[in-house]
């Protein structure tokens, strides 16, 4: 039987071992992905660490799959074998349930997530259902488009889906994994752009990345900086400190936004600020396979990329450790084959 080699995590907390296992076969309604590429996200430590309720081991984690559609399961119309697709954290959705059927799909009661309910993309192949598949400019390489299927996705949807109008005050706080893409899709989207980090040293990065103002957090009080410019439409909060929300709060227009795609445990709103100016405070979920496939399209056209550190296969250990370390500048993805 033929084998592939993947990465995978035994039991809560166990190290990523590299372990030769038979390759999958697809079966209805999935299909069969090379990978060529697989993103690290800071998410693949609820696979790691065993965070996610009803996590099942071994599992192979990894949801920023870049690769080529190699077998395709019976039932499958739409896709064949050898089209480039990308698989992000949304694993599928059944199409039937109630979310589904009122067209929030990312909410399906029987929801798949790639590399924690299936195994990822941390490894030469993975089977995914169909309905995970984003397709893939061909012109794309893979590397620059698996940060895109989830760091990309998630800002550029939440964006794009925030209401705010081209011209407007759009803040992108915190200029990491997330933050360094959100600045670029604020900025291509034709938004007033302002960059919100610590320390003076990331002013030029997030001028060179679309800010047109960059406020610095340790210096300056970031709200009252907003508020100067006339309050901001939307705040994309891609920090993952709830203090560092809060204190940003302060900064919104009228009818403004403050849209967390940061996983923090809690921050602090004024319900009075809320009120007086029919302000909000909104989560935003990434995105389905179709959102991905905008993504996909909307960066390889515009022009916006990840930065990223490139890892093999073998050094996934090295490559892990080095996204959670916080210091990759600033995505970590792993090339697989040649
Ligand atoms: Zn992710
Ligand atoms: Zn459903």
């Amino acid at each position: 039987m033929a084998t592939m080699r993947v990465a995978q995590v035994s039991r809560p907390r166990g190290p990523l071992e590299i372990v030769e296992r038979p390759i999958p076969v697809p079966g209805a309604g999935w299909v069969r992905v090379k990978v060529e590429a697989c993103g690290i996200c800071h998410s693949d430590s609820l696979t790691k660490e065993g965070l996610f309720p009803g996590l099942q081991y071994p599992r192979v984690p990894g949801h920023e799959v870049a690769g080529v559609i190699d077998v395709v399961g019976p039932g499958v119309p739409g896709w064949q074998s050898g089209q480039r697709v990308g698989v992000g954290w949304n694993g599928g959705y059944c199409g039937y349930c109630d979310p589904c059927r009122r067209g929030s799909f990312f909410a399906c009661v029987r929801g798949q997530t790639t590399g924690v309910t299936y195994d990822g993309g941390y490894g030469e192949y993975l089977i995914a259902p169909a309905s995970a598949l984003a397709l893939m400019p061909a012109d794309l390489p893979p590397a620059d488009a698996a940060p895109l299927m989830c760091a990309g996705l998630t800002t550029f949807n939440a964006l794009r889906n925030s209401g705010a109008r081209p011209g407007d005050v759009v803040a992108v706080l915190g200029l990491g994994g997330l933050g360094h893409l959100g600045v670029q899709y604020s900025a291509k989207m034709g938004f007033h752009t302002i960059g919100i980090a610590r320390g003076k040293d990331k002013e030029p990065l997030a001028r060179q990345l679309g800010a047109a103002v960059y406020i610095d957090s340790q210096a300056q009080d970031p709200a009252a900086e907003l508020l100067k410019l006339g309050g901001a439409k939307v705040i994309l909060a891609t920090a993952t400190s709830g203090e560092a929300m809060s204190a940003v709060q302060g900064g919104l227009s009228v009818n403004g936004t403050l849209l967390t795609v940061g996983a923090a445990d809690s921050m602090q709103v004024s319900p009075l600020s809320l009120l007086m100016g029919c302000r909000s405070v909104k989560g935003w979920y990434s995105g389905t396979s179709i959102d991905s496939q905008d993504t996909l399209a909307f960066s390889q056209r515009i022009g916006v990329r990840s930065m990223n550190e490139i890892y093999p296969l073998e050094r996934v250990s090295e490559a892990y450790d080095r996204m959670m370390s916080g210091k990759a500048r600033f995505r970590v993805v792993l090339t697989i084959g040649s």
